[in-house]
């Protein structure tokens, strides 16, 4: 795909959408690492019913640890792998106290070595709590921009790489949303809906459904 059709393609997304957000519920950095961490293999919708009672009762590292492990279970046992996830966050939780004064680090290397905490989490809060130019690619943006021919890849590194160094400049800081959105309402992985597309006549996939 050509540099001219990048633009354009973010061009229109931006129009169409301006002011992209992610669709977890959250107000502060902190609230925004906790729903992250427990989206994986959850959907945004049932983080959000589950954090929309954590977070009343307990939306600080502080307060997560005096919860308790069980006591985080109770609010995060409708989400797949919950077990997991509370101890994870219980965890994440006591060094956030411990070692960054109950902040949300901005740097990767200090997200990533928080427990339950990968490279595209670690991009999610970067990027949208810290407003850092990076793509956190999840299954939706890995498909979208290998069909599109955006950011073609083999796995989730080499399309994130693709994407910090073919994504427009003026795009780097929402590109991630738009194309997440992309995905998961238009570009969908069983079936396409290319005739609802914005960009159906710049995407180069091959077998766009009509
Ligand atoms: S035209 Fe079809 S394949 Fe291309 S991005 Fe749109 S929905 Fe996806």
């Amino acid at each position: 795909m050509n540099k001219q059709k990048r633009q354009e393609i973010f061009a229109r997304l931006r129009d169409d959408n301006p002011n992209p957000k992610t669709e977890l519920n959250y107000s502060n950095p902190f609230e925004l690492l906790v729903a992250v961490t427990l989206s994986a293999q959850s959907t945004d919708v049932g983080v959000n019913k589950a954090t929309d009672k954590l977070f009343p009762v307990a939306n600080t590292p502080e307060a997560i640890v005096e919860l308790g492990v069980d006591g985080l279970k109770s609010y995060i046992k409708t989400l797949g792998l919950y077990n997991a996830k509370a101890e994870n966050v219980y965890k994440a939780c006591q060094i956030l106290v411990e070692k960054h004064n109950s902040e949300v680090p901005d740097t990767r290397e200090a997200l990533e070595a928080l427990p339950g905490v990968g490279r595209k989490t670690a991009n999610v809060v970067l990027n949208t709590a810290f407003r850092q130019p990076t793509m956190a690619v999840d299954t939706h943006i890995f498909r979208v921009s290998n069909r599109t021919k955006i950011a073609p890849g083999k796995n989730v590194l080499e399309v994130e790489k693709k994407l910090l160094k073919f994504v427009p400049k003026e795009f780097l800081l929402d590109a991630h949303h738009w194309l997440i959105l992309l995905g998961r309402y238009i570009c969908t992985a069983r079936k396409p809906r290319c005739g609802a597309c914005l960009i159906e006549d710049l995407c180069e996939f091959k077998d766009k459904t009509s």
